[in-house]
């Protein structure tokens, strides 16, 4: 089936405005995306008619609320195809998924002179933490190398997994080149050797089908944002063995089963992660959000994409001095680029005004940008609802630049 773009487009208030008196153009997907009304009338729904904190009172408005916040972790479940429900975790978003894991699978599992391993292409939320784990336990971080093209080297990446190795934390697809890593393939060979494998899905959620039992992943992070549900809220999935072992992250309300001032004995899966209010307005977005995705069918959705990333390339690739930067075989629909002899802060401004909106800088991956000898690049990434139309504006924009530094 394909899309009916136009249709899709009503669907999103801002996408309708002018910036500089020029139509929006709205290439900055890989930040956030945009909210379709059915989620922002969902959250403006929720706090007119039935705001109220959840899973503690018993009175009438506490209850309904606190069974869609269930209903919305449900939805979550099946969405990623978890084994259980109570294997999903509402976090405020990646970063916090991540740290999650990080701060308790490492007081847990991870000791002096034992290895971690993430790759070169990881977004600063998956390499921070993981050297903070280091430093706490005196461990070992590994990084797997790339190709000139922006992918993992997976030769590498097998000789560096050791009897040390405690974790394997990668990206599934990296929000600066937007490579695809195979990493069914790597959480494979990693379970080869017992060696548990966390992948962040930040990048990936929003643009293919995830089965969290198909990858065999032991964890898999993402924020709702990037998959146009609100902000705040995010998932951390965890396989029912790790999470019931691991010690909680955060501590406070909600997570305890028994507090006395000598002891605490801590709620079950997977209250025993949620300390304090969870954002339950975002996580019934959330599940607003995922149904609207597939309503309109991740397939569809992925192929779309593909075609509008193919002809952007097609289209760049045409201009003299451009270079894209990640050449993978596999990407998802993220274009980065540089200019010959023109910053990309400087071009990124220019392009804003006339009215296209990209990223510019090092996209929170700078590790990868000193491997790549470069320190940012302008980066277009792009959604169901961008069209090729679109795109001819930004190759306009960027011939405009190229004429003004000419
Ligand atoms: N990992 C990747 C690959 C990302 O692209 C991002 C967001 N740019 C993050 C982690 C962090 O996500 P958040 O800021 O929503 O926690």
């Amino acid at each position: 089936m394909s899309l009916d773009i136009k249709k899709i487009r009503n669907d999103f208030p801002i996408l309708n405005q002018q910036v500089y008196k020029k139509p929006l153009v709205y290439f900055d997907n890989g930040a956030t995306t945009q909210k379709p009304q059915v989620v922002i009338d969902e959250e403006a729904k929720i706090y007119s008619q039935e705001n109220s904190n959840i899973h503690r009172g018993v009175h009438y408005l506490s209850e309904q609320l606190t069974q869609r916040y269930e209903d919305a972790r449900k939805v979550v479940s099946e969405f990623i195809n978890s084994a259980h429900d109570y294997e999903v975790v509402f976090t405020s978003g990646t970063t916090e998924s991540i740290n999650a894991v990080a701060f308790s699978f490492g007081e847990k599992y991870i000791n002096e002179g034992d290895e971690i391993i993430i790759s070169s292409l990881e977004h600063h939320a998956n390499i921070v933490p993981w050297q903070m784990v280091c430093d706490r336990e005196k461990a070992v971080l590994k990084v797997i190398p790339i190709n000139d093209k922006g992918e993992l080297l997976l030769d590498e990446y097998q000789k560096l997994l050791s009897p040390k190795t405690k974790i394997v934390a990668v990206n599934h697809v990296s929000n600066a080149l937007g490579t695809v890593n195979d990493v069914k393939r790597m959480i494979d060979i990693a379970h080869q050797k017992d060696i548990p494998v966390l992948i962040d899905g930040a990048q990936s959620i929003q643009h293919s089908k995830i089965d969290v039992q198909e990858l065999d992943c032991d964890f898999y992070v993402f924020s709702g944002h990037k998959i146009y549900a609100p902000n705040g809220i995010g998932v951390l999935y965890g396989k029912e063995k790790w999470l019931n072992d691991m010690p909680p992250f955060m501590t406070g309300g909600e997570m305890i089963k028994k507090v006395t001032f000598e002891k605490t004995t801590f709620n079950e899966l997977p209250f025993k992660f949620e300390a304090g209010t969870p954002n339950y307005v975002a996580a019934i977005g959330l599940a607003t959000a995922i149904k609207y995705v597939q309503k309109l069918g991740l397939e569809n959705i992925a192929a779309y994409e593909k075609d509008l990333l193919e002809y952007a390339t097609k289209k760049l690739n045409t201009i003299d001095g451009l270079r894209i930067i990640g050449t993978a075989e596999n990407k998802i629909s993220v274009i980065s680029f540089v200019l010959e002899n023109i910053h990309h802060y400087d071009a990124g401004m220019i392009i804003d005004k006339m009215g296209v909106a990209v990223r510019t800088g090092h996209h929170c991956a700078e590790p990868l940008m000193d491997f790549l000898n470069i320190d940012g690049t302008l980066r277009a990434s792009f959604s169901f609802y961008n069209t090729k139309e679109e795109i001819d504006k930004l190759y306009d924009a960027i011939l405009t630049v190229k004429q003004m530094f000419s």
